[in-house]
C-alpha cells in the first residue's frame, strides 16, 4: 500500500479529506487534513496509533471506542469496503459528523485498509436546514383551511392537503395519481387547459373559477390560483394549485346579484311611473312641463321652430254620463293609441296634458306642418268610429285642437305657447267643435 502511495503523494497529501493506511491495527500512513480534522500537531502523533486512540474512551452510545473501530475493521475485512457515518468525537471532545470510508488492501506484508475521512457538518447542516423547511411547508400545508395541491407538470397529483380531501371527499392515499381535472366538472376542462397554459407561460394563473367535483359526484364551486415550483436551475418541475371553497360566496354574490336585479325594476318602474300616465301610458304633464321649457329654450338658442297642438275630446262629460266612468277610461286610452299612431316622427312627443286633454309636443316643424298632424290625427280618431251617443255634433267621439307656433309671436317661455294654443283650441270649441284651429295673433 505504501508503495502504491508513492506514486500519488500528491494527491494524498493536497486531499482535503483526512486519508489513512492501517497496517497491524495501527497506523501507519495519514496525509495532513487527518493530522488537522483529528486534533493532532503533527503526523508523528497518529503514526503507531490503533484507531480507538484518536476518541475518548467511550463513545456516545455507550460502546467503547476500540469495540467500535475493530467493528467497522471487521466489516470492512469481510466485505473488501465499508461506508459509514457517524459522529466522531475527539479527544479534545469537539464532536462532528464524518463520513468514513474504509477500504481493504492486500498487501505483502498481510492485511491493510486505506480510510477515507470527510467532515460532513456542512452537508449535514445543509441537510437539516432542508428537513426543516419541509417540516415548516408540510405544516403550513396542512394547516391550511384551502387546498392546497402539488402535482407534476402533466397535472398528476403529487400531494394533497388535508384541506383537500375534506373539500372533495376523498381519503389522503386516494389523491396521489389521480389528474387535476380529475376534480373538476368535464365542461370546465378546456379552461383549465388554457389557464394551465398560461401558468407554464407566465409563472403563474388565478384566480380562476371552476365546477368543482366531490368523490360523490356532487358540484360546488371553488377558486383556484396556481404556480409553478422550479429547481435550483430555474426549471419548472412541479406545480402548487390552491383551490378554495366559495358556495358561499357564490350564493351571496347571486343573492345581491338578484336583489340588484330587483331593485332596477324597481327604480325602472318608478321612473316610468315619475314619466309616464297611468291610464294611458302616455308621457305625463311632468314630462311635457320640463321637455316643452327644454325645447322652448333650444328654439331661443338655435332659432329652430316649435310648434303645440293642445287637443281637447268633445262632449266627455257626457260621455262619463252616459257610458260611465270606464267605458270613459277606455275611451282616453283608445285616443291615445290613435294620437301615438298617427304622430309617426320619433321627435314628436304625444303627452297627457290632464283630464280629456293632450298635447303634442313637435320640435322643428313650423304651423303648417303641425296642422298636418292634426288633421292625421283627427281622422285617426274618427276612424277609430268610437260612438258617442250623447254627442251634440257627431255620432262619434270627436276632438277640438288648437295649433301654436313660435313664429306666431315673440315669446319669453313655453308656457305662453301654451295660452296661444288654448287660445285657438278654444276658438275651435266655439266655432262647432270636432276642428282644429290656428293661434291667429289679434283674433283671439
Ligand atoms: P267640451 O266639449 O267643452 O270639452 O266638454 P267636456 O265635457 O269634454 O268638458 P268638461 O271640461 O266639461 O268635462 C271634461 C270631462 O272629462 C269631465 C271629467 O269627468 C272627464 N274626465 C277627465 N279625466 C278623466 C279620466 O281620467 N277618465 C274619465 N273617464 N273621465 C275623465
Ligand atoms: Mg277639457
Ligand atoms: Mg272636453
Amino acid at each position: 500500500m505504501l508503495k502504491y502511495l508513492k506514486s500519488y503523494r500528491a494527491f494524498f497529501e493536497n486531499s482535503a479529506d483526512a486519508m489513512l493506511v492501517i497496517a497491524h491495527g495501527e497506523f501507519v500512513e495519514c496525509n495532513s487534513a487527518a493530522v488537522k480534522m483529528l486534533g493532532c500537531s503533527c503526523k508523528e502523533e497518529l503514526i503507531g496509533a490503533p484507531p480507538c486512540k484518536l476518541s475518548p474512551e467511550f463513545q456516545l452510545d455507550g460502546r467503547s471506542s476500540r469495540e467500535k473501530s475493530l467493528e467497522m475493521l471487521n466489516i470492512a475485512q469481510e466485505q473488501g469496503n465499508h461506508r459509514f457515518e457517524w459522529n466522531h468525537i475527539r479527544n479534545d471532545e469537539e464532536v462532528f459528523p464524518v463520513e468514513v470510508s474504509l477500504t481493504r488492501v492486500e498487501a505483502d506484508g498481510g492485511l491493510e485498509f486505506f480510510t477515507v475521512w470527510r467532515d460532513i457538518t456542512e452537508r449535514k447542516q445543509v441537510e437539516a436546514a432542508m428537513v426543516e423547511s419541509e417540516e415548516t411547508y408540510k405544516t403550513i400545508l396542512m394547516a391550511s383551511p384551502d387546498d392546497i395541491t402539488i402535482a407534476d407538470l402533466s397535472g398528476r397529483l403529487l400531494m394533497f392537503s388535508d384541506a383537500a380531501t375534506k373539500m372533495f371527499g376523498y381519503d389522503r392515499e386516494e389523491g396521489p395519481g389521480k389528474t387535476i381535472l380529475d376534480f373538476i366538472d368535464s365542461e370546465d376542462h378546456e379552461m383549465a387547459r388554457v389557464n394551465m397554459e398560461k401558468m407554464m407561460q407566465e409563472g403563474h394563473s388565478g384566480p380562476n373559477e371552476y365546477r368543482a367535483i366531490r368523490k360523490d359526484r356532487s358540484c360546488f364551486d371553488i377558486e383556484v390560483n396556481s404556480a409553478l415550483i422550479r429547481d435550483c436551475q430555474g426549471n419548472p418541475f412541479r406545480m402548487v394549485l390552491i383551490a378554495r371553497d366559495i358556495t358561499h360566496r357564490k350564493k351571496a354574490d347571486q343573492k345581491i346579484q338578484e336583489l340588484v336585479l330587483q331593485l332596477e325594476v324597481e327604480r325602472d318602474l318608478a321612473q316610468r311611473n315619475s314619466l309616464t300616465d297611468n291610464l294611458t301610458g302616455l308621457l305625463n304633464r311632468r314630462f311635457f312641463d320640463t321637455t316643452l321649457q327644454a325645447e322652448f329654450s333650444r328654439h331661443k338658442r338655435t332659432g329652430s321652430q316649435l310648434s303645440l297642438i293642445m287637443i281637447d275630446v268633445d262632449y266627455f262629460k257626457k260621455y262619463n254620463d252616459y257610458y260611465g266612468h270606464l267605458e270613459g277610461d277606455d275611451c282616453l286610452r283608445q285616443i291615445a293609441r290613435a294620437l301615438k299612431m298617427a304622430s309617426e316622427r320619433g321627435a314628436d312627443l304625444v303627452t297627457r296634458y290632464g283630464g280629456e286633454e293632450f298635447a303634442v309636443i313637435l320640435p322643428d316643424t313650423n304651423r303648417q306642418g303641425a296642422l298636418v298632424l292634426s288633421e292625421r290625427i283627427a281622422g285617426s280618431v274618427l276612424e277609430l268610429k268610437l260612438p258617442h251617443a250623447d254627442s251634440d255634433i257627431s255620432e262619434w267621439v270627436t276632438l277640438s285642437m288648437g295649433v301654436a307656433s313660435t313664429a306666431d309671436q315673440v315669446l319669453d317661455n313655453g308656457s305662453q305657447l301654451v295660452e296661444l294654443a288654448d287660445q285657438a283650441m278654444y276658438r275651435a270649441k266655439k266655432n262647432g267643435r270636432n276642428r282644429c284651429e290656428i293661434f291667429v295673433p289679434g283674433l283671439e
